[in-house]
């Protein structure tokens, strides 16, 4: 017997990956076609399209990266950031943290413009920061920090960065498809996400936008990215009319991208939204009523994901355990400085119903006591 028949499944509430449907998984069990077959051709022309209208976004070149979120973060850097650079990062939190480091592998000099951890990075600094450089390259920020669950305001530092030569690079990886990212209106040259949150597929790939300031400055390398992989140029050969042979597709985690993407153009992205605020409210204050304290800052909070520190003298780790043990209910620790101190609690995607809400406060309430 394989060790996949004994599997306990799990409701997934922690900070991804995130419930999937049956509908999508029924979608990936369909029979694996070739990548440069017809078929296959239309349908991924097809993902293009729906991610541009989830993205908000006119750009052409849109597509899904062959990897997780962090695969198409390092497209967004390999792409933009050139040995040399000086490029801004806005961190308050860990995966500001590994856009730094991802801009310094490409040769870069890093600016790190630190914002407390919970709290967002305040437009006014990304402004000093490019007055204090302004041959920087590329500004980065979180959108939604899932390490502490802030919601980054983005229309300020779009207009900011737009009025520059620097290209907006902006992680949505759990914001897309939960919260309105509006790439074009915000005027973000690089947007890239994850499909194992919000979008409620399984991790595997990972969908990214480049806008054509962020194109042409690419075309105008005196090098090529240091990564082949992820190289956008050398993708654009294949997704565009030539269909050249870079890498195979992976067919079918595209086939579940593709059927996620219907599902939330039949829910309809402003009802989506609206179902992760109304469940996203629900378990704030009911954690809140049980003692709980909410950790991000007021008003930047992210509806999908609730960080929460437990109330005084409740030590985490055991309570967690039992979640998992007892009631098969993930959700995840802290990181860093609040690793055994708070929760961080994901109702994305298919995971954001009230059903879920109820069954983990149910949980909450046993192992609590
Ligand atoms: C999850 C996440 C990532 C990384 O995605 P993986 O799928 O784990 O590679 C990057 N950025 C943010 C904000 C995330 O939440």
């Amino acid at each position: 017997m394989s060790l996949l028949a004994d599997l306990q499944p799990r409701l997934l509430l922690g900070p991804g990956p995130s419930p999937v449907s049956e509908r999508i998984l029924q979608a990936m069990a369909r029979p694996t076609i070739g990548h440069l077959d017809s078929q296959f051709l239309e349908l991924m022309d097809d993902i293009a399209d729906r991610l541009r209208r989830v993205f908000g976004t006119d750009n052409p070149m849109t597509f899904p990266v062959s990897g997780t979120g962090s695969a198409a973060l390092e497209a967004a850097m390999t792409n933009a950031v050139q040995p040399g650079d000086t490029v801004i990062v806005g961190v308050n939190g860990v995966f500001g943290m590994r856009l730094a480091e991802m801009a310094r592998r490409q040769g870069a000099t890093a600016v790190e413009i630190e914002a407390e951890w919970g709290r967002i990075v305040e437009p006014e600094r990304i402004e000093a920061a490019l007055r204090r450089h302004p041959n920087a390259a590329v500004v980065c920020v979180v959108v939604a920090e899932t390490s502490t669950g802030v919601h980054q305001p983005m229309d300020e530092i779009g207009r900011l960065v737009a009025a520059t030569d620097a290209l907006l690079v902006a992680d949505t990886v759990t914001a897309l498809a939960g919260t309105p990212v509006e790439v074009d209106a915000n005027h973000i040259d690089i947007c890239y996400s994850g499909t194992q949150k919000c979008v409620g597929v399984p991790p595997g790939v990972a969908p990214i936008t480049f806008s054509p300031k962020a194109m042409d400055r690419i075309a105008a390398r005196p090098q090529p990215p240091h990564s082949w992989y992820l190289d956008v140029g050398l993708i654009a050969g294949y997704l565009g009319e030539e269909r050249r042979y870079h890498h195979t597709a992976p067919i079918n985690m595209l086939y579940a991208l593709h059927e996620g993407l219907v599902e939330i153009e039949e829910e309809g992205l402003e009802a989506r939204y609206e179902r992760h605020r109304r469940v996203g409210d629900r378990l704030k204050s009911e954690l809140v009523a049980r003692g709980f304290c909410l950790y991000a800052q007021e008003g930047h909070r992210l509806p999908q994901l609730t960080s929460a520190v437990l109330p005084e003298g409740v030590e985490e780790g055991p309570l967690r355990r039992r979640l998992l043990d007892d009631f098969s209910i993930e959700v995840g620790g802290g990181l860093g400085a609040m690793k055994g101190k708070l929760w961080r609690i994901g109702l994305m995607g298919y995971g954001a119903r009230d059903e879920n809400v109820d069954r983990l406060l149910e949980a909450v309430d046993v192992v609590m006591g």
